[in-house]
């Protein structure tokens, strides 16, 4: 059967990682995680001492250290989902942190960070078969990709699940926090003058908020067929 690139948008916490990542397995495609890499990119700024006081970035530095900066992903073999890595390190714990949470955006709004990311993604995509989620997918990375899905859901549901998540991991973390975070990263996603976050003219709206995993995946493998099968 034809292999083609599925692109996955939306806002932040509406699930699109699980939609995807579902997606992926059931119709055996390689899944990428966009917004990793950003969070990837973000912790190597932690890590190295890139963020100036008022929180910014300081970009001379990060340009100059960009290309040493390389991310790759792994199955990890207990939970058989993709692992981030860092530089041969596998982050994927420390990068949903709140604390890279709240730094992300900042990051993700640099054009020469976009620039070196976007290049990676496509490379990733070549051979299609491919699931990739993010927020510029479906208008910038694959502008032709052949079935593209815009997600959304109300910003309340959305904090919910990313609370009931965090919190499942162990994290300590206030609801409020977690709006305060997704409204504010949101808000810089929307108006970045960088591929900021937009529905592609072509892309099919999906509000999940009322919908279970289940039911999602369901509407997902479907539109995934129409699109094969045409
Ligand atoms: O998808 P996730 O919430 O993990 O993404 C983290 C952040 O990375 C987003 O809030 C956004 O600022 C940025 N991002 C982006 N473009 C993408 C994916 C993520 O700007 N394609």
């Amino acid at each position: 059967m034809k292999k083609i690139i599925i692109a996955i948008d939306g806002f932040s916490s509406c699930g699109k990682s699980t939609m995807a990542k579902d997606l992926a397995k059931a119709i055996g495609y390689i899944y990428i995680d966009s917004g990793a890499m950003y969070r990837a990119v973000t912790l190597y700024c932690i890590n190295n001492n890139l963020f100036n006081p008022d929180q910014s970035v300081k970009e001379n530095e990060l340009k100059a250290q960009i290309n040493n900066i390389h991310i790759t992903f792994q199955i990890d073999l207990s939970s058989g989902n993709p692992h981030t890595y860092l530089n041969g390190t596998d982050i994927e714990n420390q990068i949903r942190s709140l604390e890279v949470s709240s730094h992300v955006s900042t990051v993700a709004a640099l054009g020469f960070v976009r620039e070196a990311m976007v290049k990676q993604q496509q490379q990733l995509g070549i051979n299609k078969g491919i699931v990739m989620d993010g927020r510029d997918i479906g208008t910038t990375v694959f502008p032709n990709a052949e079935l593209k899905i815009f997600v959304t859901a109300s910003a309340e549901i959305r904090a919910q699940r990313r609370y009931d998540e965090l919190k499942a991991k162990g994290e300590n973390i206030s609801l409020q926090d977690i709006i305060s975070n997704i409204e504010q990263r949101d808000q810089i996603d929307k108006t970045r003058a960088v591929s900021p976050l937009r529905k592609a003219e072509d892309a099919i709206l999906l509000d999940n908020s009322h919908m279970s995993i289940s039911e999602q995946k369901e509407w997902l493998l479907t539109q995934y067929h129409l699109h094969t099968h045409a």
